[in-house]
């Protein structure tokens, strides 16, 4: 296996980055704590591969199928490393290595083609889509190597190099895949560097980069924006999300309760798109509240690596403490926990599944985003106030409405004023889709053909029919 261009990255300067296992909240292994100087070289290395790579779709497209082989190849050394490091239950990592070698299939055969334009005039045009060049992404720790691919797959498939930064949280599956790719590239193609910020800030403000895609928190989001002002690099940004659930008067409740309670709770909730809160008609309240409480009253919680757990500990301390100050906020404005409510005893950062009923809608874990274990369930009386409510905030990520007459509740779900809307489901994503966060919730598109076209750049070529 070929090193990947961090292996031989010094870090002399720099110092260890400690990684903690979230299910006993002590530190295992350890990553390179990259200083941002070093940047300059990686970037340097970066660009000059990239004189090739951007050469040839169809050398592209072989050495992208190869490192999709490798990675499910690979899938044993990857999974339980990476539910090490970020907690989830390790066949929800087996399935994550699978999106990842799919994205790499996926993007590996989309091909831009030129596109002829004319508008009846005698001058015609082409668009022949370039590369732009050597692109930067940091990524969060809540799919760490699903959406690492999410933006190498793309960027690379277009003819750019990469520089990727994982999550201080979880850098060491991303370092592990970054090697298994970078296996079947051309050297320094893909790179991936770790290290405590302020590398994420000057990576995004390195003036060799030609594209900052970005995944995690709108502060950070914005931060990243401002750094790229710098030297005005294209940003796409895909942020936090504030998903609501409206259910309408003919749910039946029994038979949506499982895939509605773990659209809220798998990977511990700390999904962007996962439901965040629900709206249920005030007729339906307490059943929709009592039938998801059961589900977090039953639920399987423990570390990730045991193979009977169902929801693991949440990834970090910080978002431990995070889950706590917003749920006592809660309980303290009088809402009522149906189930859980309180970390549970175990070492590491477990905190107990929780359904709050009786919440104020102005409380912080109803107009914020929780990423954590705990699901507010709200009454309503009328569905417009119910999607007034959903819209009612500054995300957009997503949304969902539920019930058995489709036609109005995809009525409803026309409705809703975010990215993407599911019907009787949520957060199930295509690759072959847009997915683009409104307000908020992000800036520019990703995924599917539009995220291969924001890695490229409109070359046109105008000509005339008579010399
Ligand atoms: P975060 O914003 O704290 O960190 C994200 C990444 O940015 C990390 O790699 C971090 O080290 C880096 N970073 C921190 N400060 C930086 C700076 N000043 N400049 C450049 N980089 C910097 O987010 P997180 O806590 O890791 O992840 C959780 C957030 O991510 C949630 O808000 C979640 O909704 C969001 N998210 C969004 C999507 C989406 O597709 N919309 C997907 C997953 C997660």
């Amino acid at each position: 296996m070929r090193a990947n261009g961090f292996r031989d990255a010094p870090t002399s300067h720099a110092g260890r980055l400690a990684v903690v296992d979230p299910a006993t909240g002590v530190a295992f292994d350890e990553a390179p704590d990259q200083h941002p100087d070093e940047l300059d070289a990686v970037v340097e290395r970066a660009q000059a591969a990239w004189r090739d790579w951007r050469a040839d779709a169809a050398t592209r497209t072989a050495a992208l199928l190869a490192a999709a082989d490798a990675v499910e190849a690979a899938a044993a050394d990857l999974a339980p490393l990476l539910t090490r490091e970020q907690g989830k239950p390790v066949a929800e990592s087996y399935a994550e290595v699978a999106r990842t070698a799919a994205r790499l299939r996926y993007f590996a055969e989309l091909v831009p083609e030129p596109q002829p334009i004319s508008d009846g005039r005698p001058v015609r045009g082409e668009i022949r889509w370039r590369p732009l060049g050597t692109v930067a992404a940091i990524v969060p720790w809540n799919f760490p190597l699903q959406l690492a691919s999410a933006k190498f797959a793309p960027a690379l498939a277009a003819g750019n190099t990469m520089v990727l930064k994982p999550s201080p949280y979880t850098p060491l599956a991303t370092r592990l895949l970054g090697s298994v790719v970078a296996g079947a590239l051309p050297e320094n193609v893909l790179t991936i560097v770790t290290g405590r910020e302020p590398l994420g800030a000057r990576l995004a403000s390195h003036p060799g980069i030609r594209h900052v895609t970005f995944t995690g928190s709108i502060p950070t989001g914005r931060a990243v924006a401002e750094s790229a002002a710098a030297s005005l690099a294209r940003v796409t940004l895909e942020l936090g999300g504030n998903d609501a659930a409206v259910l309408l008067e003919d749910v039946d409740v029994e038979r949506i309760a499982d895939r509605l309670f773990w659209a809220a709770f798998r990977n511990c909730g700390q999904v962007c798109m996962a439901v965040k809160r629900v709206y249920a008609p005030a007729r339906l309240y307490s059943r929709v509240v009592e039938a998801l409480a059961h589900r977090a009253k039953t639920a399987v919680v423990g570390a990730g690596l045991d193979p009977g757990s169902q929801l693991g500990p949440l990834n970090n301390g910080p978002q431990l403490a995070r889950i706590e100050r917003y749920t006592a906020q809660a309980l303290a404005d009088g809402a009522r926990a149906a189930a859980g409510g309180h970390r549970l005893d175990l070492s590491g950062y477990f905190f107990a599944p929780t359904v709050l009923a009786g919440v104020p809608p102005d409380s912080p874990v109803v107009t914020q985003e929780q990423f954590g274990p705990v699901l507010p369930v709200l009454p309503y009386d009328r569905v417009d106030e119910a999607v007034e409510a959903a819209n009612g905030t500054g995300f957009g990520l997503g949304g969902s409405v539920w019930g058995t007459d489709l036609e109005r509740a995809e009525a409803v779900a026309d409705r809703l004023e975010c990215g993407t809307a599911w019907i009787n489901h949520h957060a199930e994503l295509s690759l072959a889709q847009p997915f683009a966060g409104i307000k908020e919730s992000g800036v520019g598109v990703a995924g599917g053909p539009w995220g291969l076209y924001g890695n490229l750049r409109p070359f046109v070529v105008h000509r005339r029919e008579e010399a």
